[in-house]
């Protein structure tokens, strides 16, 4: 360091012990860490605890979240019988998650035995629009049967704007009706998505009837995908803007997602890409295990916890592009 430097420096550190600027402090640019103060894992950083700025650790400092992502805890009070965050359906989700394994694993089981089918399936992108309609048929066929369902309607439209959606109505309760539009789902970049949607858009058919169809559960599964297909409803009806995790966080989207990602994971032997297919409470890690298990989450955190816990947890699937 040149000697003329160093004076200057001294100079400036002279000046500034007595304002106490050589530290974490008030400046006109906010909190600033002049010199250094603060250690590698902290930032100086507003601390409403003592009224002034100080070293704080990293960690504790949280930017808001995204509310156009994550979990909206106002948003989900209004209706919270709809949502998987909210202590009320933790019954729901503890039911849910032995369910969904169990007819996860044995539609994989009905599906894999059938040696040409699952074959076709591997190779379902380099097939023509033909054989791949008759394997998504297949399927849906096979999944109506092992649910013992009454079929909803499988509706083949290339004129619908969604690639894939679940019709129903509340409003007039029946099996509904799975539409798909093959030009657009036969392009999306994740090659197995059409039978993963396939899947996903037939368990809801599943889901309604048991909230609403004839032999409807009065149980917990039944009441909370009452209330979740309400909500739906009414946020497709008046055209509602809620977050990724609010709506993927509705019953309904939370198990269908699981269901879905769990077949086609084991049809694929993991190669499917999941990334978007609903929030981590419904993706599988490589070891079968859930991103995010809820009910062991909300039983290591408290229920009434859980929503902030998985939003935390969340910010790891967090993109700003959503
Ligand atoms: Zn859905």
């Amino acid at each position: 360091m040149k000697t003329t430097t160093y004076l200057a420096l001294t100079a400036v550190v002279l000046l500034n012990w007595s304002s106490l600027a050589w530290a974490c402090s008030f400046s006109t640019a906010g909190c600033q860490d002049i010199g250094n103060t603060c250690g590698p894992s902290q930032v100086c950083a507003f601390n409403p605890e003592i009224g002034n700025c100080a070293c704080r650790a990293r960690s504790l400092i949280t930017p808001p979240l995204d509310p156009k992502f994550f979990a909206n805890q106002d948003f989900q009070a209004k209706v919270p019988s709809a949502f998987v965050l909210q202590p009320q359906t933790l019954p729901f989700v503890q039911q849910s998650l032995i369910k969904t394994r169990i007819q996860g694993h044995a539609l994989f089981n009905v599906i894999h035995a059938d040696g040409q089918l699952s074959d076709s399936i591997s190779r379902f992108s380099q097939l023509q629009v033909e054989a791949k309609l008759n394997i998504l048929k297949k399927v849906f066929q096979m999944e109506v049967a092992l649910l013992k369902i009454a079929p909803p309607q499988l509706i083949f439209d290339k004129k619908t704007l969604r690639a894939t959606f679940f019709d129903f109505d509340p409003a007039h309760p029946s099996p509904g009706r799975v539409i798909l539009n093959p030009d657009l789902l036969f392009q999306d970049p994740i090659p197995y998505a059409p039978i993963l949607f396939l899947i996903h858009e037939t368990r809801h058919s599943e889901q309604f009837q048991l909230a609403f169809g004839p032999k409807s559960d009065p149980g917990k599964l039944g009441q909370v995908y009452r209330s979740a297909f309400v909500v739906q409803r009414a946020i497709l009806d008046k055209h509602l803007s809620v977050s990724f995790c609010d709506f993927l966080t509705l019953a309904n989207e939370y198990e269908a997602f699981q269901f879905g990602n769990l077949v086609t994971g084991a049809l694929t032997s993991g190669k499917v890409d999941t990334t978007g297919m609903g929030t981590w409470a419904s993706q599988y890690l490589p070891n079968g295990e859930l991103r995010i298990n809820l009910y062991n989450l909300a039983q290591k955190v408290g229920p009434s916890s859980l929503l902030r816990a998985f939003n935390e947890i969340e910010k790891g699937q967090y993109r700003p592009s959503h």
